[in-house]
Protein backbone atom coordinates (compact mmCIF):
# COMPACT_ATOMS: atom_id res chain seq x y z
CA UNK A 1 0.00 0.00 0.00
CA UNK A 2 1.45 3.30 -1.03
CA UNK A 3 1.81 5.85 1.97
CA UNK A 4 -0.68 8.89 0.80
CA UNK A 5 -2.38 11.17 3.17
CA UNK A 6 -5.28 11.71 0.77
CA UNK A 7 -7.10 9.13 -1.87
CA UNK A 8 -9.78 11.57 -3.11
CA UNK A 9 -8.43 12.05 -6.80
CA UNK A 10 -7.56 8.57 -6.48
CA UNK A 11 -11.30 7.58 -5.80
CA UNK A 12 -12.49 9.89 -8.77
CA UNK A 13 -10.43 7.99 -11.22
CA UNK A 14 -11.88 4.92 -8.78
CA UNK A 15 -8.39 3.38 -8.83
CA UNK A 16 -6.22 2.66 -5.75
CA UNK A 17 -3.26 4.70 -4.13
CA UNK A 18 -0.24 3.59 -6.32
CA UNK A 19 -1.94 3.00 -9.52
CA UNK A 20 0.08 2.47 -12.47
CA UNK A 21 0.36 5.45 -15.40
CA UNK A 22 -1.51 2.97 -17.62
CA UNK A 23 -4.20 2.20 -15.07
CA UNK A 24 -4.49 6.18 -14.84
CA UNK A 25 -4.83 6.57 -17.91
CA UNK A 26 -7.54 3.58 -18.35
CA UNK A 27 -9.92 4.80 -16.00
CA UNK A 28 -9.50 8.71 -17.06
CA UNK A 29 -10.40 7.40 -20.36
CA UNK A 30 -13.30 5.40 -19.19
CA UNK A 31 -14.52 7.79 -16.79
CA UNK A 32 -13.62 10.89 -19.36
CA UNK A 33 -15.80 8.88 -22.01
CA UNK A 34 -18.50 8.48 -19.47
CA UNK A 35 -19.05 11.92 -18.39
CA UNK A 36 -18.08 13.88 -21.20
CA UNK A 37 -20.65 17.40 -21.48
CA UNK A 38 -21.13 16.34 -25.16
CA UNK A 39 -22.82 13.01 -24.31
CA UNK A 40 -23.81 13.95 -20.60
CA UNK A 41 -24.42 17.85 -20.24
CA UNK A 42 -25.57 17.45 -16.48
CA UNK A 43 -22.11 15.60 -15.26
CA UNK A 44 -20.28 18.69 -16.10
CA UNK A 45 -18.78 19.28 -12.67
CA UNK A 46 -18.23 15.36 -12.64
CA UNK A 47 -16.04 16.12 -15.61
CA UNK A 48 -14.06 18.81 -14.37
CA UNK A 49 -13.09 16.87 -11.36
CA UNK A 50 -11.48 13.54 -13.23
CA UNK A 51 -9.89 15.83 -15.85
CA UNK A 52 -8.48 17.28 -12.62
CA UNK A 53 -8.05 14.32 -10.85
CA UNK A 54 -5.99 12.74 -13.92
CA UNK A 55 -4.19 16.27 -14.45
CA UNK A 56 -2.50 15.59 -10.98
CA UNK A 57 -1.71 11.82 -10.98
CA UNK A 58 -0.34 11.78 -14.32
CA UNK A 59 2.47 14.48 -13.54
CA UNK A 60 4.96 12.62 -10.95
CA UNK A 61 6.12 15.93 -10.19
CA UNK A 62 2.45 16.53 -8.70
CA UNK A 63 1.40 13.36 -8.01
CA UNK A 64 4.53 12.90 -5.38
CA UNK A 65 3.64 16.70 -4.22
CA UNK A 66 -0.16 14.79 -3.61
CA UNK A 67 0.97 11.65 -2.46
CA UNK A 68 2.90 13.36 0.15
CA UNK A 69 0.94 15.89 1.20
CA UNK A 70 -2.00 15.60 0.08
CA UNK A 71 -4.35 18.78 -0.99
CA UNK A 72 -1.92 21.35 0.51
CA UNK A 73 0.86 19.72 -1.58
CA UNK A 74 -1.03 20.98 -4.55
CA UNK A 75 -2.30 24.43 -3.26
CA UNK A 76 1.81 24.98 -2.08
CA UNK A 77 2.91 23.16 -5.48
CA UNK A 78 0.58 25.78 -6.95
CA UNK A 79 -1.44 23.56 -9.62
CA UNK A 80 -2.85 24.79 -12.70
CA UNK A 81 -3.87 28.67 -13.71
CA UNK A 82 -7.18 29.63 -13.66
CA UNK A 83 -9.79 28.01 -12.06
CA UNK A 84 -8.17 26.24 -9.94
CA UNK A 85 -9.73 27.72 -6.48
CA UNK A 86 -13.23 26.70 -8.04
CA UNK A 87 -12.02 22.85 -8.52
CA UNK A 88 -10.48 22.57 -5.55
CA UNK A 89 -13.51 24.20 -3.74
CA UNK A 90 -15.62 21.68 -5.44
CA UNK A 91 -13.33 18.90 -4.97
CA UNK A 92 -11.54 19.25 -0.89
CA UNK A 93 -14.50 21.32 0.46
CA UNK A 94 -13.88 25.25 0.67
CA UNK A 95 -12.07 27.58 -1.59
CA UNK A 96 -8.43 27.69 -1.36
CA UNK A 97 -7.84 29.89 1.58
CA UNK A 98 -10.88 27.78 3.05
CA UNK A 99 -9.82 23.95 3.90
CA UNK A 100 -7.27 25.07 6.73
CA UNK A 101 -9.10 27.62 7.82
CA UNK A 102 -6.72 30.52 6.77
CA UNK A 103 -4.15 28.58 9.31
CA UNK A 104 -2.14 27.50 6.24
CA UNK A 105 -1.26 30.42 4.35
CA UNK A 106 -1.58 33.93 5.52
CA UNK A 107 -2.83 37.00 3.53
CA UNK A 108 0.02 37.82 1.78
CA UNK A 109 0.56 33.92 0.45
CA UNK A 110 3.61 33.16 2.93
CA UNK A 111 3.37 30.05 4.91
CA UNK A 112 1.66 30.23 7.68
CA UNK A 113 3.23 28.65 11.36
CA UNK A 114 1.29 26.77 14.24
CA UNK A 115 -1.08 28.82 16.39
CA UNK A 116 0.14 28.15 19.93
CA UNK A 117 -2.34 26.95 22.63
CA UNK A 118 -2.02 27.58 26.57
CA UNK A 119 -4.85 27.19 28.83
CA UNK A 120 -4.72 29.50 31.25
CA UNK A 121 -6.63 29.25 34.56
CA UNK A 122 -8.49 31.82 35.94
CA UNK A 123 -11.18 32.26 39.36
CA UNK A 124 -14.45 33.44 39.34
CA UNK A 125 -13.47 36.46 40.69
CA UNK A 126 -10.89 37.22 37.90
CA UNK A 127 -14.19 36.96 35.58
CA UNK A 128 -15.91 38.97 37.63
CA UNK A 129 -13.49 41.84 38.48
CA UNK A 130 -11.39 41.47 35.13
CA UNK A 131 -7.56 40.59 36.02
CA UNK A 132 -3.86 41.62 34.21
CA UNK A 133 -1.81 39.15 34.36
CA UNK A 134 1.71 38.47 33.03
CA UNK A 135 2.34 35.09 31.35
CA UNK A 136 6.31 34.16 30.72
CA UNK A 137 7.03 31.98 27.54
CA UNK A 138 9.74 30.83 26.07
CA UNK A 139 9.68 31.40 22.26
CA UNK A 140 11.58 30.56 18.94
CA UNK A 141 12.82 33.82 17.17
CA UNK A 142 14.85 33.96 13.99
CA UNK A 143 18.39 34.51 15.16
CA UNK A 144 19.25 37.85 14.82
CA UNK A 145 23.20 37.29 14.06
CA UNK A 146 22.32 35.72 10.62
CA UNK A 147 19.00 37.24 10.42
CA UNK A 148 17.75 33.35 10.37
CA UNK A 149 19.92 32.62 7.42
CA UNK A 150 21.93 30.11 9.52
CA UNK A 151 24.88 31.32 8.24
CA UNK A 152 26.44 33.68 6.42
CA UNK A 153 24.56 34.63 2.92
CA UNK A 154 25.61 32.13 0.32
CA UNK A 155 26.37 29.48 2.61
CA UNK A 156 23.75 28.14 2.78
CA UNK A 157 22.80 25.45 -0.13
CA UNK A 158 20.26 23.39 -1.52
CA UNK A 159 20.57 19.69 -0.18
CA UNK A 160 21.71 17.70 -3.21
CA UNK A 161 20.70 14.11 -2.03
CA UNK A 162 16.94 15.03 -1.60
CA UNK A 163 16.70 18.22 -3.89
CA UNK A 164 15.89 20.55 -1.09
CA UNK A 165 12.84 18.46 -0.13
CA UNK A 166 13.84 17.00 3.22
CA UNK A 167 12.56 13.74 2.18
CA UNK A 168 13.72 11.13 0.15
CA UNK A 169 10.90 8.52 -1.59
CA UNK A 170 11.60 5.24 -2.78
CA UNK A 171 9.02 3.34 -5.03
CA UNK A 172 9.55 -0.29 -5.56
CA UNK A 173 7.45 -2.45 -7.46
CA UNK A 174 5.64 -5.62 -5.49
CA UNK A 175 4.29 -6.57 -8.20
CA UNK A 176 3.10 -5.66 -11.69
CA UNK A 177 0.46 -2.61 -11.34
CA UNK A 178 1.81 -2.33 -7.26
CA UNK A 179 3.61 -0.60 -6.20
CA UNK A 180 5.12 0.18 -2.41
CA UNK A 181 6.05 3.76 -1.87
CA UNK A 182 8.31 4.25 1.47
CA UNK A 183 9.69 8.16 2.22
CA UNK A 184 11.95 8.63 4.91
CA UNK A 185 13.62 12.18 5.67
CA UNK A 186 16.98 12.49 4.09
CA UNK A 187 19.89 12.06 6.56
CA UNK A 188 21.94 14.46 4.70
CA UNK A 189 20.08 17.63 5.58
CA UNK A 190 18.23 15.87 8.77
CA UNK A 191 14.84 16.68 6.43
CA UNK A 192 15.51 20.76 6.37
CA UNK A 193 15.93 20.59 2.98
CA UNK A 194 19.65 22.75 2.67
CA UNK A 195 22.97 21.98 3.87
CA UNK A 196 25.57 24.85 5.75
CA UNK A 197 29.21 24.15 6.02
CA UNK A 198 30.45 23.91 8.95
CA UNK A 199 32.81 26.76 9.37
CA UNK A 200 29.91 29.12 7.26
CA UNK A 201 27.68 28.28 10.32
CA UNK A 202 26.19 31.07 12.17
CA UNK A 203 27.82 31.21 15.65
CA UNK A 204 24.78 32.24 17.85
CA UNK A 205 22.00 29.81 16.24
CA UNK A 206 24.48 26.61 15.47
CA UNK A 207 23.19 27.03 11.84
CA UNK A 208 19.36 26.49 13.28
CA UNK A 209 18.16 29.83 12.00
CA UNK A 210 16.06 30.51 15.41
CA UNK A 211 17.11 30.96 19.00
CA UNK A 212 15.06 30.68 21.77
CA UNK A 213 13.82 33.72 23.97
CA UNK A 214 12.04 34.46 26.70
CA UNK A 215 8.57 36.35 26.25
CA UNK A 216 6.52 38.17 28.41
CA UNK A 217 3.38 38.34 27.43
CA UNK A 218 0.60 40.95 29.57
CA UNK A 219 -2.95 39.83 29.93
CA UNK A 220 -5.98 40.96 30.28
CA UNK A 221 -8.67 39.08 31.17
CA UNK A 222 -11.39 41.76 30.60
CA UNK A 223 -14.66 41.43 32.83
CA UNK A 224 -17.28 38.53 31.84
CA UNK A 225 -14.87 36.45 30.00
CA UNK A 226 -16.39 33.02 29.73
CA UNK A 227 -14.73 29.62 30.05
CA UNK A 228 -13.13 28.24 26.99
CA UNK A 229 -13.17 32.23 25.58
CA UNK A 230 -9.71 32.77 23.72
CA UNK A 231 -7.00 35.38 24.08
CA UNK A 232 -5.26 35.83 21.19
CA UNK A 233 -1.53 37.22 20.58
CA UNK A 234 -1.43 37.81 16.86
CA UNK A 235 1.89 36.66 15.43
CA UNK A 236 3.49 35.81 18.77
CA UNK A 237 4.23 32.30 18.59
CA UNK A 238 7.67 30.25 17.54
CA UNK A 239 8.87 32.34 14.94
CA UNK A 240 11.04 30.33 11.86
CA UNK A 241 12.62 31.28 7.97
CA UNK A 242 9.85 32.20 5.47
CA UNK A 243 6.80 31.91 7.81
CA UNK A 244 4.79 34.44 8.96
CA UNK A 245 4.38 33.62 12.86
CA UNK A 246 1.46 31.96 14.13
CA UNK A 247 -0.62 33.21 17.18
CA UNK A 248 -0.56 32.29 20.85
CA UNK A 249 -3.66 31.82 21.83
CA UNK A 250 -4.84 31.85 25.81
CA UNK A 251 -7.59 29.16 26.65
CA UNK A 252 -9.80 30.26 29.46
CA UNK A 253 -10.45 27.58 32.28
CA UNK A 254 -12.44 28.93 34.88
CA UNK A 255 -12.07 26.85 38.28
CA UNK A 256 -14.55 25.95 40.51
CA UNK A 257 -15.93 28.30 42.99
CA UNK A 258 -16.77 27.45 46.67
CA UNK A 259 -20.16 29.56 46.38
CA UNK A 260 -21.11 30.63 43.08
CA UNK A 261 -22.01 28.27 40.08
CA UNK A 262 -21.64 30.28 36.68
CA UNK A 263 -24.11 29.33 34.15
CA UNK A 264 -23.83 31.90 31.19
CA UNK A 265 -24.53 35.41 33.13
CA UNK A 266 -26.18 34.08 36.13
CA UNK A 267 -24.98 32.97 38.97
CA UNK A 268 -26.00 30.34 41.26
CA UNK A 269 -25.56 29.46 44.78
CA UNK A 270 -27.52 27.43 47.42
CA UNK A 271 -28.16 29.14 51.37
CA UNK A 272 -28.95 27.27 54.06
CA UNK A 273 -31.77 28.36 56.42
CA UNK A 274 -33.77 26.58 59.21
CA UNK A 275 -37.33 25.58 59.67
CA UNK A 276 -37.70 29.06 61.78
CA UNK A 277 -35.93 31.14 59.44
CA UNK A 278 -38.59 29.32 56.30
CA UNK A 279 -41.42 30.41 58.13
CA UNK A 280 -40.78 33.61 59.82
CA UNK A 281 -38.68 35.46 57.66
CA UNK A 282 -34.56 36.24 57.70
CA UNK A 283 -31.98 38.32 57.00
CA UNK A 284 -28.12 37.09 55.57
CA UNK A 285 -25.40 38.05 54.38
CA UNK A 286 -22.62 36.67 51.74
CA UNK A 287 -19.33 38.20 49.95
CA UNK A 288 -20.12 38.83 46.46
CA UNK A 289 -17.24 37.77 44.04
CA UNK A 290 -15.96 41.48 44.17
CA UNK A 291 -15.62 41.04 48.47
CA UNK A 292 -18.60 43.03 48.64
CA UNK A 293 -20.89 42.36 51.71
CA UNK A 294 -24.67 41.80 50.06
CA UNK A 295 -27.57 41.73 52.69
CA UNK A 296 -30.16 39.43 51.54
CA UNK A 297 -33.99 40.29 53.38
CA UNK A 298 -36.77 38.01 53.43
CA UNK A 299 -39.53 39.53 54.89
CA UNK A 300 -41.65 37.78 57.76
CA UNK A 301 -44.75 36.48 56.66
CA UNK A 302 -43.35 35.10 53.28
CA UNK A 303 -42.65 31.36 53.62
CA UNK A 304 -39.43 29.76 51.53
CA UNK A 305 -40.61 26.26 51.06
CA UNK A 306 -37.69 23.55 50.87
CA UNK A 307 -35.68 23.59 47.83
CA UNK A 308 -37.33 26.66 46.17
CA UNK A 309 -35.45 28.99 44.43
CA UNK A 310 -35.62 32.83 44.67
CA UNK A 311 -33.54 35.26 42.58
CA UNK A 312 -31.70 38.50 42.73
CA UNK A 313 -31.70 41.01 39.77
CA UNK A 314 -28.74 42.22 38.60
CA UNK A 315 -26.33 40.21 41.52
CA UNK A 316 -24.60 37.67 38.42
CA UNK A 317 -21.65 38.02 35.95
CA UNK A 318 -21.40 41.46 34.20
CA UNK A 319 -21.71 40.69 30.95
CA UNK A 320 -18.40 40.72 28.48
CA UNK A 321 -17.95 44.24 27.19
CA UNK A 322 -20.83 45.45 28.74
CA UNK A 323 -19.71 45.09 32.19
CA UNK A 324 -22.53 47.60 33.65
CA UNK A 325 -25.01 45.06 32.48
CA UNK A 326 -25.33 41.86 34.95
CA UNK A 327 -27.00 39.10 34.97
CA UNK A 328 -28.92 37.55 37.96
CA UNK A 329 -28.07 35.92 40.99
CA UNK A 330 -30.63 32.41 41.61
CA UNK A 331 -30.42 31.29 45.30
CA UNK A 332 -31.81 27.90 45.88
CA UNK A 333 -32.73 27.62 49.49
CA UNK A 334 -31.50 24.34 51.67
CA UNK A 335 -34.12 24.21 54.62
CA UNK A 336 -33.08 22.29 57.12
CA UNK A 337 -35.81 20.90 59.43
CA UNK A 338 -35.07 20.12 63.54
CA UNK A 339 -34.20 16.90 64.69
CA UNK A 340 -36.25 14.10 65.82
CA UNK A 341 -38.14 14.70 69.35
CA UNK A 342 -36.73 18.19 68.90
CA UNK A 343 -39.54 19.53 71.35
CA UNK A 344 -41.67 17.85 74.57
CA UNK A 345 -45.31 16.68 72.63
CA UNK A 346 -47.72 19.22 74.62
CA UNK A 347 -45.49 22.11 73.26
CA UNK A 348 -45.98 20.23 69.78
CA UNK A 349 -49.90 20.69 70.21
CA UNK A 350 -49.20 24.82 71.10
CA UNK A 351 -47.63 24.65 67.47
CA UNK A 352 -50.07 22.98 65.71
CA UNK A 353 -52.70 25.36 67.19
CA UNK A 354 -50.71 27.61 65.31
CA UNK A 355 -50.04 25.70 61.97
CA UNK A 356 -52.20 25.40 59.20
CA UNK A 357 -54.98 23.11 59.98
CA UNK A 358 -54.58 19.25 59.10
CA UNK A 359 -56.62 18.29 56.53
CA UNK A 360 -59.77 16.10 57.42
CA UNK A 361 -59.36 12.55 57.61
CA UNK A 362 -61.93 10.59 55.64
CA UNK A 363 -63.71 7.74 57.66
CA UNK A 364 -62.09 4.34 56.87
CA UNK A 365 -65.26 1.77 55.67
CA UNK A 366 -63.84 -2.00 55.53
CA UNK A 367 -60.80 -3.62 56.39
CA UNK A 368 -57.14 -2.18 56.99
CA UNK A 369 -53.85 -2.78 57.18
CA UNK A 370 -51.57 -0.59 59.64
CA UNK A 371 -48.15 0.02 58.12
CA UNK A 372 -44.76 1.04 59.77
CA UNK A 373 -43.07 4.29 58.16
CA UNK A 374 -39.27 3.22 58.49
CA UNK A 375 -36.36 5.89 57.87
CA UNK A 376 -35.02 5.16 54.45
CA UNK A 377 -31.32 6.13 53.53
CA UNK A 378 -31.68 7.58 49.89
CA UNK A 379 -27.83 7.43 49.28
CA UNK A 380 -28.51 3.28 49.23
CA UNK A 381 -30.63 3.06 46.56
CA UNK A 382 -33.41 4.99 44.64
CA UNK A 383 -35.62 7.48 47.22
CA UNK A 384 -37.93 9.98 46.72
CA UNK A 385 -36.76 13.20 44.55
CA UNK A 386 -32.88 11.47 43.97
CA UNK A 387 -34.62 8.83 41.71
CA UNK A 388 -32.69 10.34 38.59
CA UNK A 389 -29.39 10.26 39.91
CA UNK A 390 -29.86 7.40 41.72
CA UNK A 391 -30.03 5.92 38.42
CA UNK A 392 -27.60 7.57 36.56
CA UNK A 393 -25.28 5.69 40.00
CA UNK A 394 -26.24 2.65 38.82
CA UNK A 395 -24.79 0.54 35.97
CA UNK A 396 -28.35 -0.74 35.02
CA UNK A 397 -30.23 2.17 32.93
CA UNK A 398 -33.14 0.25 32.14
CA UNK A 399 -35.77 -1.41 34.54
CA UNK A 400 -37.28 -0.16 37.78
CA UNK A 401 -38.68 -3.81 39.08
CA UNK A 402 -35.21 -5.04 40.96
CA UNK A 403 -34.69 -1.83 42.02
CA UNK A 404 -36.94 -2.19 45.95
CA UNK A 405 -39.50 -0.50 47.50
CA UNK A 406 -38.03 3.44 46.63
CA UNK A 407 -38.73 3.32 43.16
CA UNK A 408 -42.42 2.48 43.29
CA UNK A 409 -42.48 5.54 45.54
CA UNK A 410 -41.25 8.02 43.54
CA UNK A 411 -43.58 7.03 40.74
CA UNK A 412 -46.59 8.50 43.00
ZN1 LIG B 1 22.23 32.64 13.57
ZN1 LIG C 1 18.48 16.45 2.09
Amino acid sequence: MANVVDTKLYDILGVPPGASENELKKAYRKLAKEYHPDKNPNAGDKFKEISFAYEVLSNPEKRELYDRYGEQGLREGGGGGGGMDDIFSHIFGGGLFGFMGNQSRSRNGRRRGEDMMHPLKVSLEDLYNGKTTKLQLSKNVLCSACSGQGGKSGAVQKCGACRGRGVRIMIRQLAPGMVQQMQSVCSDCNGEGEVINEKDRCKKCEGKKVIKEVKILEVHVDKGMKHGQRITFAGEADQAPGVEPGDIVLLLQEKEHEVFQRDGNDLHMTYKIGLVEALCGFQFTFKHLDARQIVVKYPPGKVIEPGCVRVVRGEGMPQYRNPFEKGDLYIKFDVQFPENNWVSPDKLSELEDLLPSRPEVPSIIGDTEEVELQEFDSTRGSGGGQRREAYNDSSDEEGSSHHGPGVQCAHQ
